[in-house]
């Protein structure tokens, strides 16, 4: 374990520090990321962020994305950095089954591992972490590290604005959710002084579809929308052949659940997505009810308490079945 005079001791000087973030990247997992390696890099670190798969087109303005590696395209070469690095920091997850098998690497890597993250049951693999679970993004937690804990406000220029406030832009729905707080106003507040311009950080990460990706949402909403007023549920389901129809790349089904859980009254919002090898399922929810749960539960994943995933080995039928059974435990909590 590591104290906080220890760590500012050791990010004073030039270090081989890795960044990484969780599978499929949001915009949270890379605009903190980014947002942190902008910061490094100031400071002379070697500063790598390295991904464990690819992440949607719609990030690749962000400062930095020229220099980030991602795993599965080069393997090796991220392994050689991962296990030469002085320093490992895990921004938006933890539990290293999160990055797939890079998790194994870091795990066995014998950097120091810094975990800043804001989702629930931590698994203990670092050495010291900056952990909220009331922060609505961790690019808060990685603006809050900067300014509070190693306190080089300073530091905080144009480039690692842009990433912090797409984060939480990201992670807040736009500043919607319960955990944007006046806090969190007020730190987007300190970003766009810093440099970051907000209108068009909205327009490059909202406004940037493809054709395909718009007309994929047309059917989903109007042929693959099912509402069962009786739980106050919704549900879009995805086959593979959809996905393949439209051209569907990474980053297209990104927000379709959000639809879902946007007619009135609806409670809980399920996506099940057909992909290759499993099932993917996104869950939303409202209030007070634990979509979270019935990811940890039934389908081997976790989350946050209104946005939650896991997945099944199950055919794509088999597992919308299953969720359809599910709903009636969860009745009460659903129509009250
Ligand atoms: P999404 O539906 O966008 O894939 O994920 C929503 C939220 O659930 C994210 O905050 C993500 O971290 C979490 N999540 C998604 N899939 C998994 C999973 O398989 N395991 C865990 N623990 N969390 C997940
Ligand atoms: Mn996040």
């Amino acid at each position: 374990m590591l104290d906080i005079a220890s760590l500012k001791e050791l990010l004073a000087k030039p270090k081989r520090i890795v960044i990484t973030t969780h599978h499929k990247p949001d915009g949270d997992a890379m605009g903190s990321s980014l947002g942190l390696y902008n910061y490094l890099i100031q400071k002379g670190h070697h500063a790598k962020v390295i991904t464990p798969t690819d992440y949607p087109h719609f990030f690749d303005w962000m400062p930095g994305n020229e220099d980030v590696i991602i795993y599965t395209e080069q393997t090796a070469i991220a392994t050689a950095i991962i296990e030469q690095a002085e320093i490992i920091f895990c921004l938006d997850f933890n539990t290293l089954n999160r990055i797939n098998e890079m998790g194994e690497v870091v795990r066995q890597a014998g950097a120091y591992k810094i975990m800043i993250d804001h989702h629930l049951e931590p698994e203990d693999f670092d050495d010291w972490r900056l952990w909220n679970i009331n922060a609505c993004a961790s690019a808060q937690l990685v603006f809050e590290f900067i300014v509070d804990v190693i306190q080089e406000k300073n530091l905080i220029n144009k480039n690692v604005a842009s990433c912090l406030y797409t984060g939480i832009m990201t992670d807040s729905g736009s500043f919607r959710f319960p955990l944007t707080t006046s806090t969190v106003h007020r730190i987007a507040a300190q970003l766009i002084d810093a440099g970051a311009e907000n209108s068009r950080i909205h327009q490059l990460v909202y406004d940037n579809s493809s054709e395909d990706r718009l007309r994929f949402l047309g059917h989903c909403l109007s042929q693959k929308l099912e509402v069962l007023y009786d739980y106050h549920t919704a549900i879009i389901n995805v086959t593979q052949n959809e996905l393949d129809k439209f051209g569907i790349i990474t980053g297209d089904t990104e927000g379709v659940v959000n639809f879902a859980l946007s007619i009135t009254g609806i409670k809980l919002a399920a996506f099940i997505i057909e992909r290759n090898d499993k099932v993917k399922l996104s869950l939303r929810s409202k209030g007070d009810f634990p979509a979270n749960e019935i990811c940890k539960k039934y389908f081997n994943g976790g989350g946050h308490r209104n946005a939650a995933g896991g997945h099944s080995n199950d055919t794509l039928d088999n597992v919308i079945q299953q969720f359809k059974t599910i709903l009636p435990e969860y009745k009460k909590l659903l129509i009250q």
